[in-house]
């Protein structure tokens, strides 16, 4: 280190023990079941779909991020973790993924591949936000995109998709769906002027952000939260007086397939989404209590970024959603997914010749699917049963001197405290019976070709 970087570091140091930095957090096993069940969902739906999983880097030259959602957006502005690298490289941890996916797609010669390309991941993201409920500094994300067609009706089956992933998580009716169009990029151009006309003049009523986003994003001033600015944004022109006829027919379409697939929406003219490579349809999931604050995922159309970004003109659509405010929000509806950490069986056992034994019945246990656990360490058959009791098992094998010498096992039901002793050789059938087939975890994660 150098004493510059030392000093640094000593700045923030703290002594042990060491917690994990300010808005980012461990995720602990009971919270992985979650994650587990959202990832299931996730993967199911998006491949019956025909969508392919891909992961892009962690961190991507900063350019890739700030080309594409745009110099003048909170992300870019004061959101990134952004660091030189040893060869003074400017790179980014990745705030989103769509930028991160487009420049695959690029660097991958995808438009070669039959189009629309249809892509899905799941991955953590990192935004320097201020921490709050729902708000962290790593979060995860899963998400869809249809690169290389452009048609309304893919805008309508990337938004019946993701309420169809909130509804086999049991959590759609918490949202109501936020739907506006902010045009073409030549439609933008002309509403921006619009806006941009209609506040000068008006920029002392105007918050300090927005006062700084009338000439950076005028967009934004319209889903801004202060009191003042909500009253001017009501009066300012709206979007829909400036869509071209196409743009204009293009939504309407957007809605015609929505209603065919009975999804209901909330037309929302204020809804710009906060990055600037959208055009045309942008759509948000928001929580119908706490509306914006508290919204799942958001999404839309981008036409214009495959361009922006080196690659041939070429439109696209997508969605991303945040998998901790899922979680949240699961929770506070007591939605519970399957555990399947449980276990089946404790071994314990007495002596070193029962020991080798139990070393190859675990295993053998557990490659028909018994979920097991030994004591392989010293302690006494009491000590054992009292871990037994504190892990749950249903059942725990008990193997000391006399059984390995009889070719038995004991077999303890600990619900009811019963004992029974079996032949050793006929314990599994025996535990699979008590059990149950259909209990067995299987280890099946299909098999390898050579
Ligand atoms: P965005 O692309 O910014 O609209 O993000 C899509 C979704 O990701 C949001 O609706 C949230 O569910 C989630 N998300 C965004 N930022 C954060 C964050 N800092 N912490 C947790 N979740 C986030």
């Amino acid at each position: 280190m150098t004493d510059t970087t030392q000093a640094q570091a000593s700045k923030f140091s703290l002594s042990p023990p060491y917690r994990t930095p300010k808005g980012v957090h461990d995720i602990l096993p009971q919270d992985h079941e979650y994650h587990t069940y959202i990832k299931k969902v996730v993967r199911h739906r998006l491949r019956q779909a025909g969508f392919k999983r891909i992961s892009t880097p962690i961190f991507e030259y900063t350019d890739v991020f700030a080309r594409s959602i745009g110099d003048a957006t909170d992300i870019v502005e004061k959101e990134m973790y952004t660091f030189l690298d040893k060869k003074g490289r400017s790179l980014t941890l990745r705030p989103e993924n769509t930028a991160g996916v487009v420049r695959s797609y690029i660097q991958h010669s995808m438009q070669q591949l039959a189009q629309p390309v249809e892509l899905y991941y799941i991955e953590p993201f990192f935004r320097y936000d201020r921490p709050q409920r729902g708000r962290y500094r790593q979060f995860w994300q899963f998400g869809f995109e249809i690169i290389g067609e452009l048609d309304p009706a893919l805008d309508a089956q990337i938004i019946f998709l993701a309420n169809k992933i909130n509804e086999d998580l049991g959590i759609e009716k918490l949202f109501k769906i936020q739907l506006n169009t902010i045009g073409s990029l030549e439609d933008r151009k002309n509403y921006i002027r619009a806006l941009k006309d209609y506040y000068y003049g008006k920029e002392r009523s105007l918050c300090e952000h927005c006062k700084d986003r009338l000439e950076k994003n005028p967009l934004r001033l319209l889903d801004c939260k202060n009191e003042d600015c909500t009253i001017l944004a009501e009066l300012a022109p709206k979007m829909t007086d400036y869509l071209s006829k196409e743009s204009t027919e293009y939504y309407r379409d957007v809605k015609e397939y929505l209603a065919e697939l009975e999804i209901e929406y909330v037309e929302n003219p204020k809804l710009v989404r906060g990055l600037d490579y959208y055009t045309n349809t942008v759509f948000e999931f928001w929580d119908a209590k706490d509306g914006a604050q508290n919204a799942i995922g958001g999404g839309g159309r981008y036409d214009g970024l495959v361009e922006i970004m080196g690659g041939q003109a070429t439109p696209a659509v997508g969605y991303a959603a945040g998998i901790e405010r899922i979680i949240a929000h699961m929770k506070r509806e007591k939605i519970r997914v399957p555990s399947k950490d449980n276990i089946h069986v404790f071994v314990a056992q007495l002596g070193k010749e029962a020991k080798k034994k139990c070393l190859k019945l675990i295993d053998e246990m557990r490659e028909t699917g018994l979920k097991t656990i030994g004591a392989l360490g010293k302690g006494s058959m009491k000590k054992q049963l009292k871990l037994a009791d504190k892990f749950n098992v249903p059942y725990t094998l008990i193997l000391g001197i006399t059984e390995v010498r009889e070719g038995t096992i004991i077999i303890r039901d600990m619900e009811k405290g019963s004992q029974e002793i079996v032949k050793f050789d006929q314990v599994i059938d025996e535990l699979i019976n008590k059990i149950g087939e259909e209990n067995l975890d299987k280890y099946s994660p299909g098999e390898i070709i050579y």
